[in-house]
């Protein structure tokens, strides 16, 4: 396979670890599209930690991404599917810039919620093209990652202090 220049060129642009840009396609009127694939050619089944490079299918997603020159991006990612040697299982690849069952980047959440406390919801949703529901889902999530990343903040809060009545 040749590599072609562009895709090197979008693959820097793109920045998501682990992730290379195989070609694109310009819409008229919708964005760019970017075809996106790991760039191992093995993943660790979950239920056993085994490496495995037997891809069993490949499925394909879309997810919104940021946007690219003023113009909407959309990842067209290639999901594969692995079949594990020792479980004799099937398992997906995860991705970390995509949530579960979510249809747009971590980044891309990450930025309508920094626009939404600035601004209110509708206006939000109408300049990013997204559903006030799904900047609803945004808010929940971030407020979620939040809680989840309290305890090692209290715990580390706790240790200093300890530090503090030893000292
Ligand atoms: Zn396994």
């Amino acid at each position: 396979m040749t590599a072609k220049p562009h895709s090197k060129i979008l693959t820097e642009l793109l920045n998501l670890e682990g992730m290379k840009v195989e070609s694109y396609i310009h819409h008229e009127g919708v964005g760019v599209i970017l075809h996106l694939t790991a760039e191992s050619k093995k993943s660790i089944c979950p239920q056993c930690g085994e490496l495995s490079q037997k891809i069993h299918q490949n499925h394909r997603y879309l997810v919104k991404d940021l946007p690219l020159m003023s113009q909407p991006v959309y990842l067209d990612i290639n999901r594969r599917q692995f079949k594990c040697c020792v479980c004799n299982k099937p398992f997906s690849e995860e991705f970390n810039f995509v949530k579960k069952r979510r249809t747009y980047t971590c980044r891309f959440a990450k930025n309508i919620v920094n626009q939404i406390l600035k601004n209110d919801v509708k206006n939000v949703a109408q300049r990013n093209n997204v559903s006030p529901e799904e900047i609803e889902t945004m808010l929940k999530d971030a407020s979620q990652d939040l809680i989840g990343s309290k305890p090692s903040e209290l715990q580390r809060l706790e240790i200093g202090q300890t530090t503090l009545y030893q000292g």
